[in-house]
Parts: structure tokens; C-alpha cells; sequence
């Protein structure tokens, strides 16, 4: 598909319609939707804005290209005086005094925010229930999830009620609602995007990252938001990206794949085969492919989940009722910490701070807790080293297709296994791109640390070739 934000911005400049009429013709669509991808519409300021930039164009002043452009923004960010709940309990009054540098560098280029988007509570989960708001519901059968965490914003952009929406990514939650919703969904490479903002769940893995309808809108949201922030220490200095020429051949070589994610008993048929077909349609372009021996996902799965849990744990601990949202009062301090946690967090949030608490206490962090930062180590290195040979790495999504609502509320073990092909991605900081082609819930395209730019280049190729 073409930009989608170019078409627009062609048609604002034409005069074809106006920045009001679009804004008005999406925010009905936002408030009408019966997939529950709303958290808070922001009309008014919506509105406000479209009006300043129909006033620009009529005055003959030039306008940038993100400029009127209507996008939705995860309940996870910081903007400044809208509600800001992470879907849940606890946080459902909040209000953000502050606003994210992602969203404010997209603010600044004058694209306009319409709605803070549903998704799972402090972005623990796979399927967008763990939430207050309802369960979001797939953008192509309502019966099945939308995919999680970012739900709601890849439901967004399938159902052009946005035209991008920035999600959030720690394990998967951008790639895997992209995949389930077929639009594309970019992971960048940790640090790229400043996270400061962007309510801490893991944040070694946390990454902020856009959900679009064609590649090309990925490198035009993520030339906006990247780059080194004072308050993110842990960002960094990146050059921008140019548009990519469509080319029929690619300067990628090698492609490499994971044997055992593909030799698993927990994936479908119709998923492998899929990707094994999609393989040879590469290799019948003159690249190679090279199987790759991988951790197991298992083990992939419970590294991740070991030290996301511990990190959520820590993070959310500065939510007790005293400075941020909900409190519930007790007879003491302490009753008011617990009453508080007990009754506003959500009990997948719960079992994931008990989890993560658990692995941290004197007497279980060195069995546990350490060991999966050894694990987490040696799997940065075999990227490495498996970088040195391959250019690339392809995989599928997800193992399965998206289950129907309320399945995976009854069986949380088997949700954290589904995401056992995006969490060793984040573990390694990596850039990866999900595209919506090459099994029924995408393809997966993976280069090493920094290479985001040629990650948006293959995925180009293999978006025309596949
Ligand atoms: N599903 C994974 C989890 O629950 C990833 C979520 C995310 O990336 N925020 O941890």
C-alpha cells in the first residue's frame, strides 16, 4: 500500500478536504466503533489543531508533511492534560503533566492526536483483555482478539480510524497486534526512540515504536521520533532514514531462520508451511538461506518473562496510593499500600509483580533472577554471532492465529508461550519489523543493532515480492 500519510498530505495541500472535515470524519468513526479501541477521544484539542492548520493553508502558507495528520497515541504515553490510565483500575482518574518526547516531536511536527488507545493494563499481555475498557476486538473477525498489548492501536490504523497510532513494544506488543491485524508494525532498535514518557513496564526491553499501513509511513513517523534525549540516557544519536527506491533485487545475501521455532510441536501447520513457502520464495530471488540453531522458545519465553516480571515489579512499585492515581484508605500505611494494589491493579498485573518479586527476594535472585540475565547475555551473543553470517533473520509472528475472546483470560501460561517468536528480539534490543505477508499473522524481519534502516529496506523488497 502507498503512504497513506503522503496521500493525505497531497490532498490537504490540494484542498480536496479539510484538515476539520478529516479530523470530524475520524473521531466519528473513533466514538462509533464496536471494536473498543477507545480509551478518551481528544476532540477538542483535535479539533483546535485542524482548525490552525485549515487556517495555514488557506493563508498559502506551506505545511509540513505530518502536518493535520490524524494519529492515535497508546494509554501508556504522557500527553500533557489527557487522561493517561494504562487501561487499568489504578490509574483510571490520572492525568498526565507531562508529555512523552515521541509524541512531543510528533506534536511538533504538527500531526494531530485523536484518542488515547486501548490496549492490555501497563502493557502485560498478548490479547488486549487485560484491560477496563473491554476486550479490543480484531479489526477482521470481532470474534477473535485484536492481539496485545497495543490492541487497540493496531485495530486503529487496519480500520483507518487513525492513519498511524504509536504502540508500544516490549516483548512483542507492536509486532504481534500488527501481524494479527495485517498492518505493518515497527520495533526499532532499543534506544533509538527516547522512552521517556512512556509508562515504564520492562525498561530494558521498552520500546516506543509506530503501526502504519505501509512501510514507507514507518520511516517517515520514525525519522520524527528518533533520537538522543537527555532524559533517556539509554538513547542514542541515529541518522535519519531516506526513501527507499522500490528495487526488484536486494543487497541482503543471506537470510537466516530459526530451525527450532519452525520444528516446534506449539506451531500450526497452516503457519509453518506458510513460512516454509515463503522461505523458498526468497531463496528463488538469489538469497541464500542459511537455518540457524537458536535457543529453544521455551527457554526464550521464560528469560523473557523472568526478568520482564522483575522489572514490572520494581517499576510498579512506586504505584501505592500516594502519588499517582487511585488510593483506598486503610487503617494504617501498609493496609492502605495493600487495599490499594489489591483491589485497582488487575490480577494478571498482580500475578506478574508477585512473580517478579519473587524472583528478586534474598534467596531466589541468584537462582533465578540472575541466571536469566546470564541467559538474556548469551543470547545477545548468538545474534551476534549469527549476525556474522547472515544478513538477516527471518521468522513468523506468532506460532498460532489469534484465539477468540476469553480463551486466553482462562489459560495465562499458554498466552506467554504464544509469544515465543517476538520476545528473544526484544532480549537482544534488535530492530524488527512485522509485515503482514508471509504467513496468516506475518512475517517477521530482524537485522542487528542499528541496522533499522535496512530492516525498513528488506522489508520493502519482500513486501513487493511476496
Ligand atoms: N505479551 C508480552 C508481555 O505480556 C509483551 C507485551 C509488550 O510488549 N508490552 O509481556
Amino acid at each position: 500500500m502507498e503512504s497513506q500519510i503522503k496521500k493525505i498530505h497531497q490532498q490537504l495541500l490540494s484542498k480536496q478536504i479539510s484538515c476539520t472535515a478529516l479530523v470530524q470524519e475520524k473521531l466519528a468513526l473513533l466514538k462509533q466503533n464496536a471494536h473498543n479501541t477507545v480509551n478518551a477521544v481528544l476532540d477538542e484539542t483535535a479539533l483546535a489543531l485542524a482548525k490552525k492548520v485549515d487556517a495555514k493553508i488557506e493563508n498559502g502558507e506551506e505545511i509540513g508533511l505530518l502536518e493535520g495528520i490524524p494519529f492515535g497515541v497508546k494509554d501508556v504515553y504522557m500527553l500533557q492534560g489527557t487522561r493517561t490510565t494504562a487501561s487499568s483500575d489504578l490509574l483510571k482518574e490520572y492525568k498526565a503533566s507531562y508529555t512523552a518526547t515521541a509524541i512531543q516531536k510528533l506534536l511538533d511536527a504538527g500531526a494531530i492526536p485523536l484518542v488515547k488507545e486501548n490496549c492490555d493494563s501497563f502493557g502485560h499481555g498478548s490479547s488486549s483483555e487485560n484491560t477496563i475498557f473491554g476486550a479490543v476486538k480484531n479489526a477482521l473477525n470481532p470474534e477473535l482478539v485484536a492481539g496485545g498489548s497495543s490492541g487497540g492501536s493496531a485495530v486503529n490504523v487496519a480500520k483507518e480510524y487513525t492513519v498511524f497510532s504509536i504502540g508500544g513494544d516490549t516483548g512483542g506488543s507492536i509486532r504481534q497486534p500488527a501481524g494479527y491485524n495485517k498492518v505493518f508494525g515497527l520495533k526499532p532498535t532499543y534506544g533509538r526512540i527516547s522512552r521517556y514518557g512512556l509508562m515504564a513496564y520492562a525498561s530494558s526491553t521498552d520500546c516506543v515504536g509506530p503501526i502504519t499501513k505501509s512501510i514507507e509511513d514507518l520511516r517517515i513517523v520514525l525519522n520524527i521520533m528518533s533520537g538522543k534525549d537527555v532524559k533517556d540516557q539509554t538513547s542514542y544519536v541515529s541518522e535519519e532514514i531516506s526513501e527507499e527506491e522500490h528495487v526488484s533485487s536486494s543487497p541482503v545475501k543471506t537470510v537466516g531462520y530459526y530451525k527450532n521455532f519452525i520444528e516446534n510441536d506449539a506451531i500450526d501447520k497452516e503457519i509453518k508451511e506458510a513460512f516454509l513457502a515463503t522461505l523458498a520464495k526468497i531463496k528463488a530471488k538469489g538469497i541464500a538461506i542459511k537455518a540457524l540453531d537458536f535457543f529453544d522458545a521455551d527457554i526464550l519465553v521464560s528469560t523473557y518473562y523472568t526478568l520482564a516480571m522483575a522489572e514490572t515489579a520494581s517499576n510498579l512499585s512506586r504505584l501505592d496510593g500516594t502519588n499517582y492515581g487511585a488510593r483506598l484508605e486503610g487503617s494504617n500505611l501498609k493496609d492502605t499500600y495493600s487495599i490499594t494494589r489489591s483491589e485497582k491493579f488487575s490480577e494478571e498485573t498482580k500475578r506478574r509483580i508477585v512473580g517478579g518479586n519473587q524472583v528478586l527476594s534474598q534467596g531466589f535472585s541468584d537462582e533465578i533472577y540472575l541466571k536469566a540475565q546470564s541467559v538474556r547475555a548469551q543470547i545477545s551473543e548468538q545474534f551476534s554471532k549469527d549476525f556474522t553470517t547472515v544478513d538477516m533473520i527471518v521468522s513468523p509472528v506468532t506460532p498460532k492465529n489469534p484465539p477468540k475472546i476469553g480463551e486466553s483470560l482462562k489459560d495465562p501460561l499458554a498466552m506467554y508461550l504464544s509469544d515465543a517468536y517476538t520476545v528473544g528480539f526484544s532480549l537482544g534490543g534488535l530492530p524488527t519489523l512485522s509485515i503482514p505477508k508471509g504467513t496468516s499473522t506475518g512475517l517477521q524481519i530482524t537485522a542487528d543493532k542499528k541496522k533499522d534502516a535496512e530492516v525498513l529496506q528488506f522489508g520493502n523488497f519482500l513486501n513487493d515480492s511476496l
